[in-house]
Parts: structure tokens; sequence; C-alpha cells
């Protein structure tokens, strides 16, 4: 079925630099069961992060390319089988899709490893969240129950729900194939047609979802894929008019050009945007479960993660203490090749990325006290490497403290009271994710009550049951997915009202 042409270059390492088995060269659109170039026969180039060279092109999606996809996406929606399946058949096909994907996670983290700079244990383990996305969704919608509600002898009232149409998503290069997956599985799900404009940097993995749709029985058009720039194809879906729904992961001020952007449509819109999350740390808390946590917290995924807990306050009677064994342990973690197994750090996803992480080390440099990192690893001298870097005696005003660095950079903050802990936490523009360690539970409820994030863990790893709700407050997001409101976003929820008996009208014009 695919037409993709594949180097002749198969799992070779040389001088460091692994290459996949059978890697695409050429990377094209999927719209209507077909793969395609683009209607221009326009490219981009596609870097690999180890060695900043172009190893494919993928097809420029345009203003033509969207509307053909928008186009067979919407002959699927009114004239396919899709949305009018049983929940129970949508769900076997969704089981499937989560099959296959786990069937060939091995495949699928080699080729996002190379892509991304992920390391290899890492991105194995996003696709299979990536597979229990699926597999959650399928349970979800054969056990779905909508309201109905009697008002005995005169009305009952239920809710009708229906897939919305054709869902734009526009998703992000930091752990692609599975936070494409965390749209695709509810949109799918629900009923929805979908058109997909996966990350430019990365178009790699999401090459891979036709196939798997395909395999497991996904009718024709109701999965479409326009690869291209943000600006060019992301921008054209956004303004489509035969797309009433955007779903967008992303950066803040990108998703306030695409908030604009649906305005002029009414489009509805679920925004996940950037973050700046505080790790709290009182002096009472389990110190090795926080620093264990606080590390990996901002380290796995090489620091290019929403929810990474990239702020560290830290109450000032541990926080020599707290300082010294967090940079100890961050000097000691492994950067290097993405795809070794033993790898911690790997390599930022493309030159302009580790450009911008790189200026905001050296910004740091001004605004803190540095302890571990600082640039590049002396064993590294090429690819988009950054030594986890740890800066202490950060202060609220500084930059590396209040803008988002999205790379593995993070700030120490000294407090003395609640108070201040508390203010510290929310005295930025973001609210995605909270995390505080304390051994004390009045206290841990309390600053649950009063940070301004969507999610707060306690004394816990950032691990996610997938039916709570996902999202963030302030310039962190709009709306919330996850569970059943994932459903919600993607289904209209029409309200049908019958009459029992007589109708009891009163009869204007009858006296
Ligand atoms: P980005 O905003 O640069 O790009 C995201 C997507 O939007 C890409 O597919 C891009 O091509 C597209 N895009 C860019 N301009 C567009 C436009 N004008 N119209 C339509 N589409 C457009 O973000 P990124 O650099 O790829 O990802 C990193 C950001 O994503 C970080 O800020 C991170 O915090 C955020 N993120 C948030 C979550 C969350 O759930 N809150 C999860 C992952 C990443």
């Amino acid at each position: 079925m695919t037409t993709t042409d594949t180097t002749a270059t198969t799992g070779s390492s040389t001088a460091g630099h692994f290459v996949p088995e059978n890697l695409p060269t050429r990377i094209q659109h999927y719209i209507g069961g077909h793969f395609v170039d683009s209607v221009s026969g326009k490219t981009f180039d596609v870097l690999d992060p180890v060695s900043n060279q172009t190893y494919a092109t993928a097809a420029a999606g345009q203003q033509e390319d969207i509307d053909l996809a928008v186009a067979a996406a919407t002959e699927a929606f009114e004239n396919g089988p899709w949305p009018g399946m049983k929940p129970r058949e949508r769900s076997r096909i969704l089981n499937r899709i989560a099959d296959a994907i786990e069937a060939q996670d091995a495949r699928l983290a080699e080729l996002e490893t190379f892509d991304t700079g992920l390391p290899i244990t890492q991105a194995l383990g996003q696709a299979n969240r990536a597979a229990e996305n699926f597999r959650f969704f399928a349970d979800l919608i054969v056990a779905q129950a909508d309201d109905t509600y009697k008002v005995p002898g005169s009305q009952i009232n239920y809710v009708n729900r229906k897939p919305v149409g054709v869902a734009g998503l526009i998703t992000p290069w930091n752990t692609p194939f599975m936070l494409e997956s965390w749209k695709l599985a509810p949109a799918l799900a629900s009923g929805c047609t979908v058109v997909l404009k996966p990350a430019e940097f990365t178009p790699l993995s999401a090459s891979l979802w036709a196939g798997i749709f395909s395999a497991a029985g996904l009718p024709d058009g109701v999965f479409n894929l326009v690869n291209g720039i943000g600006e060019e194809a992301g921008d054209a879906l956004v303004k489509h008019p035969g797309v009433p729904l955007i779903s967008f992961t992303g950066e803040t001020t990108t998703g306030q050009t695409i908030y604009r952007n649906c305005a002029a449509n009414l489009k509805g819109m679920s925004m996940e945007l950037g973050g700046k999350s505080p790790a709290i740390v009182f002096a009472d808390a389990d110190l090795d479960a926080a620093i264990d946590s606080t590390l990996f917290g901002v380290f796995s995924l090489n620091g290019e993660r929403c929810t990474a807990g990239s702020r560290i306050l830290v109450e000032r009677t541990v926080y020599d203490d707290f300082c010294a064994r967090y940079a100890a342990r961050a000097r000691n973690i492994v950067v290097g090749d993405p795809h070794d197994p033993k790898t911690e750090v790997g390599a930022l996803v493309h030159p302009e990325h580790y450009a911008k992480v790189m200026s905001y080390v050296e910004i740091g440099k001004t605004e803190g006290r540095l302890l571990a990192g600082g640039g590049r690893p002396a064993h590294l001298a090429e690819g988009n490497y950054v030594s986890p870097t740890v800066f202490a005696d950060v202060p609220p005003t500084a930059r590396i403290f209040q803008e988002e660095i999205f790379g593995p950079v993070v700030s120490i903050t000294p407090f003395d009271t609640d108070e201040e802990a508390l203010a510290l936490a929310n005295g930025v523009k973001y609210g995605l994710a909270a995390y505080l360690w304390t051994g004390n539970l009045t206290r841990a409820h309390t600053f649950a009550q009063a940070i301004e994030a969507g999610m707060v863990w306690l004394n816990s790893h950032n691990v996610r049951d997938l039916r709570t709700p996902f999202g963030g407050v302030k310039a962190s997001g709009l709306g919330h997915e996850g569970g059943y409101r994932s459903i919600d976003f993607y289904t209209d929820q029409q309200a049908v009202h019958i009459t029992l008996g007589a109708v009891h009208t009163a009869r204007f014009g009858a006296a």
C-alpha cells in the first residue's frame, strides 16, 4: 500500500550514529486511503537530531492538500459507515489498532528515537502508552451512558450524542506518536473522521498510522494525514470552514494564533499549551523520593515535556542538602546516543530548538548559580546534546524561572514559609501541573486547593490515570480532555424532549 521510498542503509551504526533498517526517505500525505504527494510537489527536509543531516523529504501540504483531505474526511463522515457504526464494532477496530501498535512497539520506538532524539527506553514506553490510549477509548465507548430525565406524566428528555464531524488535529514534536494517539483515539472512538497535521520536525512515526489503521479495518477516508509547515498546512486546516473543531497541542503563542483564526468559523477548540510547572519540596518530605521524582520530572523525555517540573522550590532548612544531592545526581545522568538503552538524556529534537535551549543556559548563568551542566557534554562533539543543567538561587524575576525552556534545564529556588512557596508556585503565567512533596497531609491538601494548575501530584510521580481530566489553566490551555471529557469534545449532545400524554400548550389566539 505504501509508496514510501526507503534507504539502502539497514540498522547500521556508524560512529555512534544508529540508522534504523528500511528508513523512509520520502514521507507523503495520506488522503482518502492513498499515499500522495503535495499537489504542488513541494517538500521540506527532515533532519535527524544526532547527525543533523537530512534523511528524508516530506510532502509540504498547502491549502489545496488540506482541501482534498477535508473533502475525503467529509465524504467518509457523510456517506461512510464509521459515524453510524455500533460502538462495539468501532471498539473492535480500536482494539485491533492497539494490538498492532503493541506488536510493532520496537519498530515504532526505533523510528521515534531516530526522528526525535528521545532515549529508546522512553520511546518504547510512549509507544505502549499510545496503544493504551486506543484500548481505553475502545472500552469507554461500549460502556458510555447518556443522560435521560423523566418528568412524570409530562415529558421525557434524553441526550442524543452525535459525532461533530471532521476533526482537525494539530500536534507537536515531543513524543509525537503518543500525542497523536491522544487525539486520534477519542476522535475516532466518537465517530468523527479526522485530518491530522503532525509537527514538521518529526513526521516519521506519523507515517505509520495509515498502515496500522488500514490493516485494522478503519474505512478509507476516516483518517487523513497532511504533513507540512504550521503556518501553511496547519493554518489552512484551522481556517477550513468544513472542519468544525480543532484539537491543538503546542506552544502558547501558537495556541493564541489558532484561537484567533478559529473565531471566524466559531470552531470548537481544545488547547493543550505550554507549562512551567513547580515542584515544591518541604523539609518534612521523603527527600530521597522527592529527589528521584524531581530529577525524572525534568530530565526525562530530554526535558521536552509539557508537564516538566522545571521550577523546584525547596524549603530553606533542607535547601543546601537538597541542592548538593540533586546536582550530584544530575551530573551523573547518562547523556548519549538515543538508541543506546543506557541513555537517560538523548539529543534535542532539532538544531533550532537546541539553539533556543542553549540560549537559556547562557541566560541562566547570569541569573542563577550553576550547579551542574551548563553546555554541551564534552564527549559529544556533534548532535543536539545538552548536559542536564541545574541552576540554584534563581529569583522569581529571572527569565529561566518564568519562561518555558523545554529542555534539560531546571531552576531551584529557596522559600521559608508556606505562603511564600504558594506565591512562588503561582507566580508565572502558566498553570499546567504542580508537584508537592510533604509529610503533612493537611498542608498537601491545602496546597492542592490553592495551586493554580490543572493537575496536581501529591507525593507522587507524574503518572496519570486515563480517566482523569488532563489540561491546564491560565496560559497552559483551554478545556480539559481525558476520559469521557474527550468524548464530550468530539461529540454534540443534542437534547431531545418528548411529551408524555396530552400536549399542554398555552393556546394563543384560541380565546
Ligand atoms: P508549536 O506550537 O510550534 O507547534 C505545534 C503544532 O502546531 C505543529 O504541528 C505546528 O506545525 C503547528 N502550527 C504552528 N503554527 C501554526 C499555525 N499558525 N496554525 C496552525 N498550526 C500551526 O509547538 P511545538 O514546538 O511543536 O511543541 C512544543 C510545545 O508544545 C511546548 O510549548 C509544550 O509545552 C507544548 N505541549 C503541551 C502539551 C500539553 O498537553 N499541554 C503537551 C505537549 C507539548
